[in-house]
């Protein structure tokens, strides 16, 4: 059975991360999704805010295990028994930061490898910073989150905006 893990901040979860999920279903037994806790940007959601939007949406879809973590993310896809990690890569921007992170992985753990995939055209332009701008200023981002992740944004940034 091959094994990835699929680590991320997911601040929410979009519909460019879930692509991203299904089509690393395509290569790999197993996935595990793992909501970073402790990430060095600052978060709209609490971690347990972003977990559990991330087992709503993709929670039961045979091959995905959603998880949290904590520390480093080499240790924690070895703790699962893993030692894949999969990345998205969207731009060149990503490929420099993306580019980084896994050579920094590679020196903590050399048995590991991280996969990329390439973003579908469609999601090409996501990303969750923008999606939250875009729910701040009234935009309308059903295109590109669930209803359900769409609906936890319009509570929480409605809120912070009285
Ligand atoms: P992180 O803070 O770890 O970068 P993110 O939740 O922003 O966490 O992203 C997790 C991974 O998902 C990254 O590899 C990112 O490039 C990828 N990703 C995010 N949005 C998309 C998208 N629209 N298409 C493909 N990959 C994406």
């Amino acid at each position: 059975m091959s094994k990835a893990v699929y680590p991320g901040s997911f601040d929410p979860i979009s519909y460019g991360h879930i692509d991203l999920a299904e089509r690393g279903l395509k290569i790999f037994d197993e996935l595990t999704v793992a909501v970073a806790r402790n990430v060095s940007k600052t978060t709209l959601f609490s971690a347990d805010e972003r977990v559990e939007m991330v087992r709503e949406v993709l929670e039961g879809v045979p091959g995905v295990t959603v998880d949290s973590y904590t520390g480093m993310t080499v240790d924690y896809v070895r703790s699962v028994g893993a030692n894949v990690i999969l990345r998205g890569i969207r731009t060149i921007s990503d490929f420099e930061y993306e580019f980084q992170m896994a050579l920094t992985n590679r020196h903590f753990a050399d048995d590991m490898e991280t996969i990329f995939m390439m973003t579908s055209n469609e999601y090409s332009f996501l990303s969750s910073h923008f999606i939250k701008e875009a729910v701040a200023l009234g935009g309308d981002v059903s295109a590109f989150v669930p209803l359900l992740v769409e609906e936890h944004l319009k509570k929480k940034l409605t809120k912070r905006s009285r």
